[in-house]
């Protein structure tokens, strides 16, 4: 492959999530998901509750995640009454040790499809399994055009603080083309409802190399959300992991990567993340991870990521859902016919597993907390007693070498350029035996 056809946007997942990668993780390691529920805690381990709440308005040509269509309002009742069945036997099992939960993160899909109602219901049962009163994080993702403003006084006054709103892109014809199922007149009156509502933390989701994107039409996307003013912005870069729209249409054509009029090549999004990111900086905003910027660092917060990149417990429930208990990753089963099957026999849905050896566990933190921009060696050396400039000298000696970071007396620090690209050099830090072509 020339290094042109290298920087085109080509099918498969760049965004690194989590080690060891996805496709290690099998059912046959269920059993030791079971052992880790029911073992106590380490000491001080925070626990977290993700949800994933699995229904859109259309899906988007762009989307991989597990995402329903076409259910309807006693399909979603049935929905919900499994997830609250997950979440009432989880409450159960050794592992919570009496703990309470620091975070909850509402994810999809899109929780804010379902109605103001079905919300309060949902919500309330889980507090009443799950009491919210310690919760330092209640986070919430939304699509603008199913938001109203009573929908977003429930989230307020159920306890939401962070809400993300889904916006990907100011230029209707580019929300279109892309599967979207709003458009920019649906995100000035939601933006407006969720300010008058008053959210501690709005956070505003571009992506960076939606089909149709042009450098006149991103400018003006960067220049909306400046005006907009939310606490925090997300941009992602465009990626095609194998299972979305657009990558079954380029696949048809025997194609392995997007032509350059379709989605921009890796260093144009590039060019673009990085205006984005000089923009918000002069307009007073800073960098708090390789994908953020948040207007007030010591106010602004992202628990959720935080807590998670620091080897957090977090129940994820919902079909398909990712979790992490007392150092085993553990997977839901991904089809709804299982999933709520299983739930209602009382089983919790288990789907595929894998267990995590201490080294693991260090790589797994260190590469999402490089992620943040800076890495404190202190940490690794107290948590895993491991000089981590040591133990992996020569690979930050040829990244710093590249010019992607800079390894400093205390901590790794990235450059601007690794900012920009720092999940194509994380798998250097992957063993061996973790390395493949495909990341999912
Ligand atoms: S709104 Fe999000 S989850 Fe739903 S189809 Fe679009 S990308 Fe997928």
């Amino acid at each position: 492959m020339t290094v042109s056809e290298q920087e085109k946007t080509g099918l498969g997942n760049y965004f690194i999530a989590n080690y060891p990668p996805f496709s290690y993780w099998k059912p046959s390691f269920v059993p030791d998901a079971l052992t880790a529920l029911n073992t106590p805690p380490q000491p001080g381990t925070p626990l977290g509750l993700y949800l994933h709440i699995p229904f859109c308005r259309k899906r988007c040509k762009f989307c991989y995640f597990r995402v329903y269509t076409d259910k309807n309002a006693r399909d979603v009742e049935t929905y919900l009454g499994a997830i609250t069945k997950e979440i009432e036997l989880l409450s159960q099992m050794p592992c919570m040790g009496g703990r309470h939960l620091d975070y909850v993160y509402f994810g999809g899909g899109t929780p804010s499809y379902l109605s103001a109602s079905q919300l309060q219901s949902l919500m309330e049962r889980v507090q009443a399994i799950l009491p919210w009163d310690q919760t330092r994080e209640v986070a919430f993702e939304c699509e603008p055009g199913t938001l109203q403003l009573h929908k977003l006084e429930t989230l307020k006054k159920l306890g939401v603080t962070r809400l993300s709103l889904g916006i990907e892109n100011f230029d209707d014809h580019i929300l279109e083309t892309n599967g979207r199922a709003h458009l920019s007149a649906e995100i000035y009156r939601a933006f407006g409802w969720a300010r008058e509502v008053g959210f501690d933390q709005i956070n505003i989701d571009l992506i960076s190399g939606m089909v149709g994107e042009t450098w006149d039409n991103w400018r003006s996307c960067v220049r909306k959300t400046i005006e907009l003013a939310p606490e925090s912005v997300t941009v992602y870069q465009m990626e095609l992991p194998y299972n979305t729209r657009i990558s079954k249409e380029l696949t048809v054509l025997g194609q392995e990567s997007a032509p350059q009029e379709l989605i921009a090549d890796w260093p144009t999004k590039r060019a673009w993340v990085a205006y984005a990111f000089a923009e918000f900086q002069k307009a007073g905003y800073d960098i708090s991870s390789a994908y953020t910027v948040v207007k007030d660092k010591s106010k602004t917060q992202f628990i959720y990521r935080d807590a998670l990149w620091r080897g957090a417990d977090m129940f994820g429930t919902g079909v398909a859902s990712f979790g992490h208990v007392n150092g085993v990753h553990i997977q839901n089963v991904d089809t709804w016919e299982q999933y709520v099957e299983k739930l209602n026999n009382n089983e919790l849905p288990l789907g595929r597993a894998f267990p995590t050896n201490d080294r693991q566990r260090l790589i797994r933190e260190m590469i999402l907390q490089l992620k943040t921009g800076r890495l404190d060696t202190q940490y690794f050396q107290q948590k895993f007693h491991v000089d981590v400039t040591r133990e992996f000298a020569e690979k930050y000696k040829q990244l710093e070498s590249e010019g992607w970071l800079h390894v400093k007396p205390a901590a790794i620090e990235l450059t601007t350029d690794g900012y920009l690209q720092i999940d194509r050099h994380l798998p250097v830090f992957f063993d061996s035996e973790h390395r493949s072509d495909r990341y999912t």
